[in-house]
């Protein structure tokens, strides 16, 4: 951590499938695949250990330089604001989050506990993607719902991503040479699921991902915010139960479902340049939404100082930032377009004249990560 340099990196995959993987990328030499069964995460986290201390390809001696080991938890409902050493007491209140995230919390508990078994007397931390923003107020995070609903179950909105909204947050203030509790700032994280954050003082004063994280933007393939009367009308019309309109909501919409070409920016942006309708409508209501949420967030904090685009689409895609960034001139906000043509660094690509900064910045949850429980074990 003194460097703060990455020494090795890697991608379990097809745990409890067949055909599971390790794709191990060490610093000091070529990155290697190693196939082999992974029937649990124990068993992954058992390869990947392997692979951490491997003779040929290994980057560290032994298990016992392993100092800490940090996870990436979604869901930690109202419990936890900040990252945290995970005990008992931890992990119990992650399990009492289950049913707040039932598809991410059970392999995040699944590989915390084969953590601590591979490692025993390691230390454990908790780094979760709800925390930063638990600084929201109530007006903010309270739905015009009946309130039992949010005493009874916990329905109210917790927000996501919050360990990149947070890192590019921060990174900007740097960037910028200024103290973060003197801006305002908009952070967009644009990947395959997408959220924006209003950061006032350093902290999340409003984010676009709610309950779950389908409320918000557009996404790959997420409808984000829609008129809630349509789940009833689709259960009606298309003779659907609701878990098929959840489905759909969440696997077949986003610009997915507007284009009917691909969940990937990549491939609707292609398509769009060879004229395909459909795909430049996706693109165009995709834009039209953040910059949406961007005007919304200068009024909720009284001015705007800075945006940062991050994640996937926001480092890579100079033409969806320009979209963005269109007509956002009334509040100061001007591109660059020289400086804009870059990508997948850090870089400020609004116009010198422009008095609130737009940045590029390559989100790092993971550094994000290995800080926090640097700080939390020290
Ligand atoms: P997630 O972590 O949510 O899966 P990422 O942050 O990795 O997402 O972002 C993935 C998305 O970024 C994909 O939809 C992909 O289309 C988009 N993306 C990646 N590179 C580019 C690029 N060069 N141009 C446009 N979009 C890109």
């Amino acid at each position: 951590m003194e460097t703060q340099e990455v020494i090795a990196k890697g991608l379990a995959e097809r745990i409890g499938i067949s055909g599971s993987m390790l794709k191990h990328e060490p610093n000091n030499g070529d990155s290697i695949k190693i196939e082999q069964d992974m029937p649990s995460h124990k068993e992954a986290l058992k390869i990947v250990i392997d692979a951490l201390i491997h003779k040929d390809y290994g980057v560290i001696k032994s298990m016992d330089e392993i100092g800490a080991v940090g996870h990436r938890v979604v869901h930690a409902g109202e419990k936890f604001a900040y990252s945290v050493v995970i005990n008992d007491e931890v992990m119990d209140a992650l399990k009492e989050c289950i049913d707040l995230a039932p598809l991410h919390n059970p392999p995040n508990i699944l590989g915390i506990e084969a953590c601590k078994e591979l490692m025993p007397g390691v230390p454990m931390v908790g780094v979760f993607d709800t925390a930063f923003h638990q600084s929201m107020s109530p007006y903010a995070y309270i739905y015009a719902l009946p309130y039992e609903y949010y005493i009874k179950y916990g329905v109210r909105r917790y927000g996501f991503h919050g360990t990149s909204h947070k890192y590019v947050a921060e990174r900007a203030a740097d960037i910028l040479e200024k103290d973060i509790k003197e801006l305002k700032i908009v952070t967009c994280h644009l990947g395959n699921g997408a959220s924006i954050t209003a950061v006032k003082d350093g902290k999340s004063i409003d984010t676009s991902m709610g309950f779950t994280p389908l409320e918000g933007l557009a996404m790959g393939t997420r409808c984000g915010d829609i008129d809630p009367a349509i789940c009833g009308f689709l259960v009606e019309k298309e003779e659907l139960n609701i878990n098929e309109v959840g489905n759909i909501l969440n696997k077949k919409s986003g610009v997915l479902g507007i284009s009917g070409i691909s969940s990937d920016f990549r491939d609707i942006e292609k398509a769009a340049t060879e004229g395909n309708e459909r795909a430049s409508l996706a693109l165009e209501v995709f834009a039209h939404k953040v910059k949406k949420y961007i005007g919304a967030y200068a009024a909720v904090m009284g001015g705007i100082d800075a945006i940062v685009f991050t994640a996937g689409l926001g480092e890579n895609s100079s033409s969806m930032r320009e979209n963005i960034c269109k007509g956002l001139d009334f509040l100061g906000l001007k591109i660059d377009k020289e400086k804009n043509n870059t990508r997948g660094k850090e870089a400020i690509i609004s116009t010198d004249d422009s008095t609130a900064k737009i940045l590029l910045i390559p989100t790092n949850e993971e550094l994000m990560i290995a800080k926090d429980t640097e700080e939390l074990i020290k």
